[in-house]
């Protein structure tokens, strides 16, 4: 071989871009993620400005990663597999409990009219906050609460999507779920596998479908006063 052939068939980074995104892609499908409006909502987003300091070269790994405080970015196929499960409508009103890095936040952006996400620490709330608007993301509403009471003030809401694992659903949560509308949540002791559960509420009642296994961090009480 040449000396000038590596970079001749060096690619373009564009290619290697198109490249990363097919087979994120790819893995999304092989692990269920089928919904086609998840995948193009996916697709869009780019977890890369979620995924900060040292852990940036994972950021298309299938993979959960460290963020601030403590807390994790979840892995992409379960934020597929949420998101599709949540059932989506273009109208809809979304609260989701747990920002996190905010990158399930913005890909629900992209499937509903509006929505409102909050975390208890008021720290990754504006970091998630910043990097909406620098995606011009307007439709989010991020706030610091904690979300086991819901949000009283933009209640009642279509889908209501909780990111951190409870024991059962939160009361305030399911009260402030439309009639016919959807919430998909981890329930389950915090130090085991949890449970992926859906939960419609109908004229007389709620049902409950289970869907799979799943570990998430534990929605804890009260707000954190993170400086
Ligand atoms: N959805 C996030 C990942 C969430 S990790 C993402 O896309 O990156 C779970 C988050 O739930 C953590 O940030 C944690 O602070 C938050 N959390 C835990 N208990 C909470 C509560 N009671 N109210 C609001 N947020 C809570």
């Amino acid at each position: 071989m040449s000396d000038h052939a590596p970079k001749e068939t060096t690619p373009e980074p564009e290619d290697s871009t198109a490249e990363r995104k097919m087979q994120f892609l790819f893995t999304l499908r092989s692990r269920g993620v089928t919904d086609a409006r998840t995948l193009t909502a996916m697709e869009k987003v780019d977890r890369g400005p979620f995924v900060r300091g040292h852990f940036a070269g994972h950021a298309y790994d299938d993979t959960p990663l460290p963020i601030s405080c403590g807390q994790t970015i979840s892995q992409p196929s379960v934020v597929g597999l949420m998101t599709q499960a949540l059932k989506v409508e273009p109208r809809d009103k979304v609260l989701e409990i747990g920002t996190g890095s905010g990158y399930q936040a913005a890909i629900l952006s992209y499937l509903a009219r509006r929505v409102y996400t909050v975390d208890r620490h008021p720290r990754l709330v504006s970091e998630a906050a910043e990097i909406f608007r620098k995606l011009d993301l307007t439709n989010i509403t991020a706030l610091a609460a904690d979300g086991s009471f819901g949000l009283p003030d933009q209640a009642p809401f279509d889908r209501i999507l909780v990111t951190a694992a409870a024991e059962d659903p939160p009361g305030p949560l399911l009260a402030q779920l439309k009639m016919g509308g959807i919430m998909v949540l981890p329930v389950g002791q915090s130090d085991a596998v949890q449970s992926l559960i859906r939960v419609t509420k109908t004229e007389t009642g709620f049902d409950y479908d289970e869907l799979s296994p799943v570990r998430f961090v534990p929605l804890l009480e009260g707000l954190e006063r993170d400086e």
